[in-house]
């Protein structure tokens, strides 16, 4: 792999991610473009000790845009897009329109405390960290599932790369790389795409999961995801698929219809820490699990998709880097909103048994 890195007319960094034998990256971006937003903030909820993010200009980011304005695709003559070069492999850049950005989060005042301070009453920092969009392939109307394993292996390269490169910045506590794909989950682009969050703070979800591997490992001396995933692979039942690396299945508790968790047999904190036999083991079984995801009602199956890792700074010997890949289809054109129970008060009613579910996705092979 070949990386270059380049900035975008605003100031923004853009990397690429090539293969050794594509030509070299030299384009400059062109255009006239206005000064990057400011002024996001995040705003800390006292009631659930959790940060939100909020940045009003995202209201006016690109919505939908005709295949022709698609701002993902390479350039073309007379149609610079956010990518200078008339080609790329993978490509990595700043979002436009970030829901985090900055360098170290400060507070603002006046209804604060001094830096350092436990949060204030009524919190509000100036916020920090990342917001970066990962573009997978050149071509508009491909989708992850139809790239090839090298091209599979490329993506995986650049997720571990801004994994290390976003966890040196000072202030980022979390690093999480993600895919939405489908208008029915908020797609707003439909080039192939996803995303990179690097939180300057430890995300709600992870903080929980935090808190129950250590009080498992308190009361029993041993490490929660280790046993979960013997216990998996011992039961068989919930399995879907492995190889010599990973292993995926359908969680014991899982809240969606469909949902698949893939873990590497060893467990390591982050991405960073794979090694090239698991790196060389994940596109086939990624590749596979979306292709079944596809052939589960005949059509491109929205989904979300994401890797848990561990924080930069805490809980790396406790929590296990996996991915989780989900559906809100529960059946072809019925979709699982997130309704009260799940939104208000975090409680989740699944419709799909995930034993009916694991054994739905195992019968669809490979
Ligand atoms: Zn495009």
């Amino acid at each position: 792999m070949r990386t270059t890195l380049t900035r975008l007319a605003d100031g923004r960094e853009l990397v690429y991610y090539d293969h050794d034998h594509s030509p070299p990256r030299t384009a400059l971006d062109r255009r006239e473009l206005p000064p990057r937003p400011a002024g996001s903030q995040l705003r800390h909820d006292p009631f659930l000790d959790a940060w939100v993010m909020v940045a009003a200009y995202r209201q006016d980011r690109t919505f939908l845009p005709s295949t022709e304005d698609c701002p993902l695709c390479p350039s073309r003559e007379g149609r610079p897009t956010e990518i200078p070069e008339s080609d790329y492999d993978v490509v990595v850049f700043e979002n436009r329109f970030p829901a985090l950005a900055g360098d170290e989060p400060t507070w603002l005042e006046p209804d604060t405390g001094p830096p350092g301070a436990l949060p204030g009453l009524l919190g509000r920092r100036r916020s920090a960290g990342r917001c970066e969009v990962v573009c997978y392939s050149p071509r508009h109307d491909a989708s992850l599932v139809e790239l090839s394993p090298d091209d599979v292996g490329l993506v995986l390269a650049a997720w571990v790369d801004r994994t290390a490169r976003l966890s040196a910045i000072p202030g980022v506590e979390q690093v999480f790389c993600f895919e939405n794909r489908g208008s029915e989950v908020g797609v707003t682009l439909q080039h192939p795409h996803g995303q990179i969050y690097a939180y300057p703070f430890v995300t709600p979800r992870t903080s929980r999961a935090l808190a129950a591997a250590t009080a498992y490992h308190r009361s029993t001396g041993r490490n929660l995801y280790d046993d979960v995933l013997a216990a998996e692979r011992a039961a068989g039942e919930r399995v879907v698929t492995e190889n010599g690396s990973w292993t995926a299945f359908v969680p014991h508790a899982a809240r969606w219809p469909y949902e698949v968790h893939l873990y590497p047999n060893r467990r390591v904190a982050d991405l960073t820490s794979l090694s090239l036999s698991e790196r060389e083991d994940f596109p086939p079984i990624y590749l596979d699990l979306l292709s079944r995801f596809d052939r589960l009602f005949g059509l491109r199956t929205p989904y979300m998709s994401g890797w848990h890792q561990a924080p930069v700074r805490e809980g790396r010997e406790e929590l296990a880097l996996h991915l989780e890949l989900f559906t809100i289809m529960r059946a072809a054109g019925r979709l699982k909103y997130l309704a009260s129970s799940e939104s208000a008060m975090d409680a989740f009613a699944n419709d799909v048994v995930p034993e009916a579910a694991a054994e739905r996705l195992r019968a669809l092979g490979p």
